[in-house]
């Protein structure tokens, strides 16, 4: 890392310091399914045909086990990101109805990453929702047509600003390594101002077997979009995620500025050497870790999911994940 950017990082810790407490978290995104009905960017995963195969539409998730995922992340003070996914496949009325019990289990209202919605949509969603978050990828337009040829900006854009009228918070996901340059970063600074962000979620780019694109970003590189952003947008919270073969640059990515981090396969990866590595480099950063990842608090499960009026599914899907988690602390 050459000078200049330890200097950037630098000053994004200075004003990370100054505008948030010492502080992070993990955040987790649970997903409604597996598949996606566009499934025609050119970095995605659910872009290759492998997948279009492996994950029909069937291929959605129960209730009970998006559920289980609320319960246990509560527990485990790993904040939710966002729902997403399950475009297409679940019809809104059933979305609706999951979104309500998840802010239920979190006894709060959430984010939601699910596409674009209408206002009547937006309306019925209020009451459970805090905020919304756009999956914009890049800004740049050029690169944006070209790999995201089925999900245009503008219907997101829109969607944004009717949120802002209808007074949810608002957000975007950004990935970084998809070829855009360092001066793309005035367009996200306009675009950031422009939509009155409350949230950013930054991504480095993994690179999936079948696509176009066989690296991930620079680290160097990666930490400079979240530094700058810091910078320019004081107050503004950034998630940065990790990616689950690369964790250890998880310090670099608080001291540019994130307010947490997210990304992790945790129930998989729960107390793994990974999980030990992302609380050492929190520790090490400086910031006090709100969530955990490697112990699990002994509490009864079963008075847990009866207390947000769920029944024995749930508990036998939170359980079962509860079980994975304890085996690799025992490994
Ligand atoms: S990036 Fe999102 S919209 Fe695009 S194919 Fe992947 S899941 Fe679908």
């Amino acid at each position: 890392m050459n000078s200049e950017t330890k200097q950037l990082i630098e000053k994004a810790n200075q004003v990370y310091q100054e505008n948030h407490p010492n502080t992070c978290w993990f955040g987790r995104c649970i997903f409604l399914s597996w598949y996606c009905d566009l499934g025609t960017c050119k970095f995605c995963f659910r872009s290759t045909i492998k997948h279009k195969i492996r994950y029909a539409k069937k291929a959605k998730r129960t209730t009970e086990s998006i559920l289980s995922d609320a319960v246990i992340g509560k527990v485990m003070g790993w904040k939710l990101e966002f729902l997403t996914g399950g475009y297409g496949i679940f019809s809104f009325e059933e979305i609706l109805e999951i979104i309500k019990k998840v802010s239920q289990v979190y006894e709060e209202k959430i984010w939601i990453n699910l596409g674009v919605l209408e206002k009547e949509q937006l309306e019925q969603l209020k009451p459970y929702v805090e905020g919304i978050c756009a999956s914009i990828e890049t800004v740049e337009p050029n690169l944006h047509s070209q790999l995201c040829p089925d999900k245009p900006i503008e219907p997101y854009v829109k969607m944004l600003k009717l949120a802002d009228k209808l007074g949810f918070k608002k957000s975007m996901t950004v990935v970084i390594g998809l070829g855009e340059q360092k001066e793309d970063w005035n367009s996200l600074s306009k675009f950031i101002e422009e939509n009155r962000l409350d949230l950013i979620t930054f991504y480095a780019l993994k690179p999936v077997k079948g696509t176009d694109f066989d690296k991930s970003p620079e680290v160097a590189d990666y930490v400079w979009w979240i530094a700058q952003t810091r910078i320019k947008f004081p107050k503004l919270k950034i998630t940065a995620g990790l990616t689950p073969k690369k964790v250890d640059y998880t310090e670099m990515l608080l001291k540019a500025g994130a307010n947490a981090i997210t990304k992790f396969p945790v129930i998989r990866k729960f107390a793994t050497a990974e999980a030990k590595l992302i609380e050492e480099l929190v520790k090490k950063s400086g910031r006090e870790f709100n969530s955990s990842l490697v112990e699990i608090p002994s509490i009864d499960w079963a008075a847990e999911v009866k207390k947000h009026g769920l029944g024995e599914k749930v508990l036998e899907k939170v359980l079962q994940n509860v079980e994975n988690m304890e085996k690799n602390i025992s490994k």
